[in-house]
């Protein structure tokens, strides 16, 4: 079985991933936008299975947004942002690319595309999906 390492920027925290994500899209929504500080964000989605996190020194730490829920887990050391959860992906943890060691995977779609901000514009031909939910084709 494929096994995927990520780690953030300090390496206290080490992910390891089992097997293949079921989907690598890119998101442009501002909330992801503001917690990675980027353009936007490249995730994979795993079972939260796939998942093992290893973490000696205890440095995870995780924000829950108070209007979605959602959660987004990050190194209270060095900042680094690594994994998303929300009720709408049950049983899904989505995996910041950009922390992995190997592609999982090349990414299919632009997720909340209409979002993307005018810095930031797509320029590529992969499929955009948006609106409210931002998973409606464009
Ligand atoms: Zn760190
Ligand atoms: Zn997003």
């Amino acid at each position: 079985m494929t096994v995927t390492t990520g780690s953030c920027l300090c390496g206290d925290v080490r992910l390891e991933l089992r097997g293949e994500p079921r989907f690598v899209a890119h998101c442009h929504c501002a909330n992801c936008r503001k917690a990675h500080g980027a353009g936007f964000v490249t995730f994979a989605g795993y079972a939260e299975e796939a998942l093992s996190i290893v973490d000696p020194c205890g440095r995870l730490a995780c924000f829950t947004q108070s209007d979605t829920g959602s959660t987004r887990r990050f190194c209270s050391r060095c900042g680094t942002q690594l994994l998303f959860a929300g009720e709408r992906w049950a049983g899904e943890v989505h995996v910041a690319v950009a922390a992995l060691d190997a592609v999982p995977g090349m990414p299919t779609v632009h997720a909340y595309a209409d979002r993307a901000p005018q810095w930031c514009p797509i320029t590529d031909e992969l499929p955009q999906y948006g609106g409210p939910e931002g998973n409606a084709p464009l």
